[in-house]
């Protein structure tokens, strides 16, 4: 197969990359690097399957000859990106995903919609199955990116109804692993960093509220067979087991040995309270489910970020 994946330079986007690779597919980058790096695909360079292209997927896309699937995972995905970046957010979920689906009508290629379990928001259902509808606050700061994504679903139903088109929406839970930025501001990689640098861990609000953590080598498999063997209804992909966000910070002060302290601070306007996927139609329609323990994949993650700050730091 050849594939187009949008947001190809990201952390998610370069993983699956080299999974389409590893069975001998053909990959088309597309990324702007708002929130990419170059460094994610650096080790592409010269891969006779691999080609790149640098462009705003926001504006209108042209990829020359055939394709047989289109990825969109372009989008900022941290709350602090997108709150840095509201309307690209929100462009990039409504006109990006329209161009990424005007490119898989014409090529009669798959789509692939990256989506996320922010489309539950603060949920009054737990766990959350697909069916759930959501809580989300439409003007809320983290609307810009919660109702992108709704969007992006809605559009790709409409492409799948109204023109036929071959489509999957994967609601991805919170990933984490090697190639998040430093500075990213996703939970997994401040606390890892900050334990390494012997600052204070800093816990958003008391620390009760839960996340489930998926690394994402099990990620990028779900993401991979979806692509593969799935069909257009939604599917939720991550890590079942929850922690709450206090239990994540003493564990990496644990892994990491740090003697750094914890500190408190305000929790974000309309912050989850609750996440956990249930993964109940990934497991019946894919057998896929997270190999990777929470503990082994922060080894493995603070592995990756005590190389990447000899770089950052030096
Ligand atoms: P990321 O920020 O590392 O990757 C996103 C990539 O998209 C970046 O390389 C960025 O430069 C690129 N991009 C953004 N806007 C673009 C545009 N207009 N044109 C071209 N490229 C653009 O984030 P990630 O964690 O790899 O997330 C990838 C996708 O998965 C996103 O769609 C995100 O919403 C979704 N997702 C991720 C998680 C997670 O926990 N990592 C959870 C839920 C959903
Ligand atoms: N969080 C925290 N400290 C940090 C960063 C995040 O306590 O330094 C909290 C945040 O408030 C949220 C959870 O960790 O409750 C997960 O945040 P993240 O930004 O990773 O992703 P989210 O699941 O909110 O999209």
């Amino acid at each position: 197969m050849k594939v187009l994946i949008t947001g190809g330079a990201g952390f998610l986007g370069s993983h699956l990359t080299d999974r389409f690779l590893r069975d001998g597919h053909e990959v088309v980058g597309m990324d702007n690097f708002i929130t990419g790096s170059p460094d994610n695909i650096a080790h592409l360079a010269g891969h006779p399957g691999y080609r790149f292209i640098r462009h705003n997927v926001s504006d209108y896309v042209f990829i020359d000859g055939p394709l047989d699937g289109v990825l969109h995972l372009a989008s900022p995905a941290s709350p602090i990106d997108y709150l840095e970046h509201p309307i690209p957010t929100l462009k990039v979920g409504a006109l990006g995903t329209h161009n990424a689906l005007g490119v898989a009508k014409a090529k009669g290629a798959r789509f692939f919609l990256a989506s996320t379990s922010e489309v539950y928001g603060d949920p009054l259902v737990h766990p959350q199955p697909e069916s759930y509808w959501g809580n989300v606050n439409p003007v809320g700061p983290r609307g810009v990116y919660d109702e992108a994504k709704r969007f992006a679903e809605a559009l790709t139903m409409a492409y799948h109804r109204y023109h036929g088109v071959d489509t999957r929406i994967v609601r991805i839970f919170n990933t984490y692993g090697p190639r998040m930025r430093p500075n990213d501001g996703r939970v997994v990689s401040n606390f890892i960093v900050q334990a390494l640098r012997g600052e204070p861990l800093t816990i958003y609000g008391d620390g009760s509220q839960t996340r489930s953590f998926c690394y994402v080598e099990d990620e990028v498999e779900g993401l991979y067979r979806l692509f593969m063997h799935g069909d257009p209804e939604p599917t939720n992909i991550g890590n079942p087991v929850e922690f709450t966000v206090r239990q994540l910070a003493e564990l990496v002060v644990e892994l990491t040995g740090t003697s750094a302290p914890i500190e408190y601070r305000d929790l974000p306007v309309d912050d989850p309270k609750v996440r956990q996927p249930d993964i109940t139609r990934a497991r019946g329609m894919l057998g896929w489910e997270p190999k990777v323990p929470l503990r082994e994949g922060l080894e493995r993650t603070i592995a990756f970020f005590e190389r990447a700050l000899e770089t950052v730091d030096a």
